[in-house]
């Protein structure tokens, strides 16, 4: 029986007597690993541990938090290769992508290292003589992370290492497709010395685990990403119960190609935006809003772009990796059937690759031309290599229709027109805008989140915002 959960400091194994089986999705017969699966009684255990570990964690000097945090980091980057490994046997991301996403974790625990150190109460004003008036900022207790398979070290990384740095204990369950990364985070801050129960993690289903996290009085703030449906439920859940909530979910992203970009440039930004990471990103591009004079331009390029992606298992040196599970490449088989049915063209791909050496769930990145705004390929979030081409006849038409949906995560705009970008930016309703550059990444020092479905919190990840989220304000007036 494996014990891969980490409940009060310790090893365990799950009281369901249960194990998780991970598969490699570039090969599915192949077991990466087996987990000790988490049940409702274990969340309860792993809360009540945070629960009781939150008070004096919360009162340890920001500098000490802080040099946990540090020494995790330099732990994190003696793994690199091994972690980077696993993500990409576990999740189907190739090495050139798994890479960058564990050096992004590792770079995220030294950032919130510092943030810990500087952390504290700062003096605002003072208001007469002899007299202070000040704030500080308060841990909020125990905070429950509940993270996506997509970046399963870089997501759990972004929530842990804030949570922790302001002094919160943590409760974290990873996604079921791919929690080994996450563990190896928990590894590092164990050998880091994080005090007993400060940190905790159960690996199990989201309806189990998951839901005793948001349910539980005893989890003051709960961080959710993943998708639209369950971040609703997951917002409606801890709302109810007057937690701190913050839930980042999906997108429909647009790049906008307005007819004085550089077509080549913009074939470039549009192709790696929708077909890096499989299209498995929360902020992959997946639609292309091209203005008419460039639009045949445009597609030729961006479907040569497509058919020059090898696709196929990253560990073999392909460019683009397997969906993450069957389900995944099912899902996006039927949009591409769905997009037929409604009459866009389908110019390239779509359909499922079939290597001699490898049976994974493996798709052609999928172009589609004469897309209607309207349709639901244009609509609704695809979570796959799709990218649907709309023609639009100027700037007024292309904000109508890249503001024409529910989401509003990231969004970009590819011109030579630097007063149209600037436009764009004020015009276009998402958290992330980018000017010239493809809509996925974004640097770990600043605000990320989204408007409309893809984000219904008021708080932002990343960044010193991430330390608001986890912290409450007291105003002090000193009259001694
Ligand atoms: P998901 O199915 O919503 O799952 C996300 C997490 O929630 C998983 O840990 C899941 O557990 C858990 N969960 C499931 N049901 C739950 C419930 N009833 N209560 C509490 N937790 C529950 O999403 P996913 O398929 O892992 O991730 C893909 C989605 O994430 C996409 O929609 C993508 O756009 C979004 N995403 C958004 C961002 C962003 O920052 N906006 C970033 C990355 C991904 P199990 O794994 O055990 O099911």
């Amino acid at each position: 029986m494996p014990t891969t959960n980490y409940i009060d400091g310790e090893w365990t194994d799950a009281e369901s007597g249960e194990t998780l089986e991970v598969t490699n999705p570039a090969y599915p017969d192949e077991v990466v690993a087996e987990y000790a699966k988490g049940s409702a009684e274990d969340a309860e255990a792993a809360i009540e541990a945070a629960a009781a570990a939150s008070e004096e964690w919360g009162a340890t000097p920001g500098p000490e938090r802080g040099a946990i945090l540090n020494q995790t980091a330099r732990l994190l980057e003696d793994r690199k290769d091994e972690l980077t490994e696993t993500l990409v046997r576990e999740e189907g991301k190739t090495p050139a992508e798994a890479g960058p996403e564990v050096q992004r974790a590792i770079d995220i625990f030294y950032y919130y290292a510092q943030k810990a150190s500087d952390h504290g109460g700062t003096v605002k004003a003072a208001s007469g003589r002899s007299k202070n008036l000040y704030t500080r900022k308060e841990p909020l207790g125990v905070a429950g992370l509940i993270t996506p398979w997509n970046y399963p070290i870089a997501i759990p990384a972004w929530k842990i290492a804030p949570a922790l740095a302001t002094g919160n204990a943590v409760v974290i369950k990873p996604a079921s497709l791919a929690p080994g990364v996450a563990k190896g985070i928990v590894e590092c801050l164990d050998e880091a010395g994080i005090p007993d129960g400060a940190l905790n993690m159960v690996i199990g289903s989201g309806s189990d685990v998951g839901g005793v996290i948001t349910d539980h009085d005893a989890v003051d703030a709960v961080s959710f990403t993943g998708s639209s449906a369950v971040g609703h439920h997951v917002y409606d859940a801890a709302t109810d119960d007057q937690k701190r909530i913050q839930t980042e979910m999906g997108g429909k992203n647009p790049t906008v190609v307005s007819d004085t970009a550089d077509v080549e440039e913009a074939v470039d930004i549009v192709a790696s935006g929708a077909f890096g990471v499989t299209g498995q990103a929360c902020t992959a591009t997946s639609r292309a809003i091209v203005y008419d004079d460039v639009y045949d331009e445009f597609v030729d390029g961006v479907v040569a772009a497509a058919e020059d992606i090898e696709v196929g298992p990253g560990l073999d040196g392909y460019d683009m990796g397997p969906h993450v599970s069957e389900s995944e490449l099912e899902s996006t088989l039927e949009y591409v059937d769905i997009g037929q049915d409604e009459g866009a063209t389908l110019e390239t791909g779509g359909e499922e690759v079939e290597l001699d050496d490898a049976d994974g769930y493996f798709v052609s990145p999928a172009v589609f031309s004469d897309v209607d705004p309207e349709m639901d390929i244009a609509q609704e979030e695809v979570f796959g290599p799709v990218l649907s081409v709309i023609r639009v006849e100027n700037y007024e038409e292309a904000v109508e229709v890249a503001n024409g949906v529910d989401y509003g995560l990231a969004a970009s705009i590819v011109t030579d027109d630097h007063s149209e970008a600037n436009r764009y930016v004020e015009d276009i309703e998402a958290g992330v805008v980018k000017l010239n550059e493809k809509t996925t990444g974004l640097e770990l020092h600043v605000p990320f989140g989204g408007m409309k479905n893809s984000s219904s919190n008021t708080y932002r990840e990343q960044g010193d915002d991430a330390l608001e989220f986890f912290t409450t304000t007291k105003t002090v007036y000193d009259n001694y």
